[in-house]
């Protein structure tokens, strides 16, 4: 059994920190946090004025 290291592009919500691997090969980005389901996940919160 051999250790393989695999760097896959991962995913990193940007409302909870969760860091996932999407298990399958998507075209797509995820539409959702599998964790905290937000929509937003890849968008950081905005500042406002
Ligand atoms: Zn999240």
């Amino acid at each position: 059994m051999a250790k393989i290291m695999i760097t896959v592009q991962g995913y990193r919500c940007e409302r909870c920190n969760h860091e996932w691997i999407p298990r399958i090969k998507v075209n797509e980005d995820p539409v959702i946090c599998p964790k905290c389901k937000s929509p937003y996940w890849n968008k950081p919160k905005k500042r406002k004025k």
